[in-house]
């Protein structure tokens, strides 16, 4: 077997050969189809988050050890189960892989939100992930078919799909009056633009600076597209959902986005949900918290029951895809730095 990793943080990565691994236990053993490359596969590769004012967030200090193989939108074909891997799965069929793997048996674990456990063990950022041909998973339950989906599309809906759905019920939006905007239209945030009218009524507008993302997302079905870099888009978002949106979504998450969604909310009771990881650091008038009624939130991937819904719902016709772009896993570099430079539309999906 093949790994596509990184062998110094920020460095290009290298592909590798292993020795095919024999599950044991409940392990699966999983033949790679398709993996996503996704936004904090660029922080992952970088080795750091940045907190802003120089601070970083540092992966090897929470746990993250190198060599490492990123990636965690997953698509596979299960090969071989070890000896106590039952849970229905069966050889030779197609699932995608739920990589927000906690330790399974901690109150949080328990409550199904393995994704907010204390001690992850994350596939693509704790442990090894997707940049490869074959895959150990720990356990079946991990496992969601797909049928009637292409694999490609299918893999991104367990980050960027998930993602999208948990911060579109944090939004709080109830009615049809209600606006969402959605900040970024890069992977998560059109698959939040295909995913909005299963989850929030009201109208969903979307501010990219990039004119062939705005361009996307109307094609996608944003009611209306804005640009943040115009001094005058807040006040036309404003305008536009007569008094301020209800909500944003920032799925960029940098200092200038989150002041960009503020100043789009309604007067009072409005909420930011930041997805976004791009970093940074923001001074804040405490007193808007009250005085505003705001809330501001964060939201990260999101629990295994929503890829199970997010794709039921996609096997429904109700998720108009996403743009994907296939390329070669010995491509993964040169995704990377596509992505970091804003080239790409939807989502490029490493094909090993
Ligand atoms: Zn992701
Ligand atoms: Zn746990």
């Amino acid at each position: 077997m093949r790994r596509c990793e990184v062998v110094a943080w920020g460095e290009p990565l290298v592909m590798r050969e292993y020795p095919t691994p024999e599950p044991k236990g409940t392990e699966v053993l999983v033949r790679v189809t398709a993996c996503g490359v996704c936004h904090s596969d660029l922080h992952i590769h970088q080795g750091y988050f940045d907190l802003g004012d120089g601070e970083r967030l540092v992966l090897e200090e929470r746990g993250t050890r190198l060599p490492f193989t990123p990636g965690h939108e997953i698509a596979g074909e299960v090969v071989a189960l070890g000896p106590e891997a039952e849970g229905g799965v069966e050889v030779g069929r197609e699932y995608v892989v739920f990589p927000w793997i906690g330790c399974g048996h901690c109150a949080v674990c328990l409550r199904g939100e393995e994704n907010l456990c204390p001690k992850p063990r994350f596939l693509g950022a704790y442990e090894g992930g997707g940049y490869t041909d074959y895959l150990l998973v720990p356990h079946p339950r991990y496992l969601v078919p797909f049928d009637g989906l292409p694999r490609e599309l299918a893999c991104t809906y367990a980050c960027s799909g998930v993602t999208a759905w948990a911060a579109l019920g944090k939004t709080g939006i109830q009615r049809d009056d209600q606006a969402l905007l959605l900040i970024g239209a890069g992977g998560v945030g059109m698959n939040a633009l295909a995913l909005a009218p299963s989850r929030v009524p009201g109208p969903v507008a979307v501010a990219d600076i990039d004119p062939a993302k705005r361009e996307a997302a109307l094609a996608a079905g944003a009611a209306r597209v804005f640009d943040p870099g115009d001094p005058a888009a807040a006040a036309a978002v404003r305008e536009w959902s007569g008094g301020g949106a209800w909500a944003v979504i920032d799925f960029v998450g940098r200092p200038e986005t989150v002041r960009f969604g503020l100043s789009c909310l309604v007067p009072k009771g409005g909420r930011l949900v930041v997805v976004g990881l791009y970093g940074g650091r923001l001074p804040l008038p405490v007193p808007w918290l009250p005085l505003r009624a705001l809330t501001l939130c964060g939201s990260y991937v999101g629990t295994l029951a929503d890829l199970r819904t997010v794709i039921r719902l996609a096997q429904a016709g109700k998720v108009p895809p996403i743009p994907i772009t296939r390329r070669p896993l010995e491509e993964a570099n040169a995704a990377l730095e596509d992505l970091a430079a804003g080239r790409v539309e939807g989502r490029q999906v490493l094909v090993p």
